[in-house]
């Protein structure tokens, strides 16, 4: 099975990096941080691409 990506919404600075990147996946909520809404959107590589671009590093996979 794929991988799922997820923020943590504590540490996400709201850059917008990870929706810049796969804005099939990533989308800023009510809070104006990001979250993941639909973890199949995009190709595993375009959602590692956001993983590695994320300046904090709080985009994390669950198997
Ligand atoms: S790249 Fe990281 S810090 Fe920036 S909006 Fe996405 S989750 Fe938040």
């Amino acid at each position: 099975m794929a991988r799922i990506p997820f923020v943590d919404p504590d540490a996400c600075i709201s850059c917008g990096l990870c929706v810049e990147a796969a804005p099939e996946v990533f989308r800023f909520n009510d809070a104006t941080v990001a979250e993941v809404y639909d973890p199949t959107g995009a190709s595993e590589e375009k959602i590692l691409e956001a993983v590695e671009g994320c300046p904090v590093g709080c985009i994390y996979w669950e198997e």
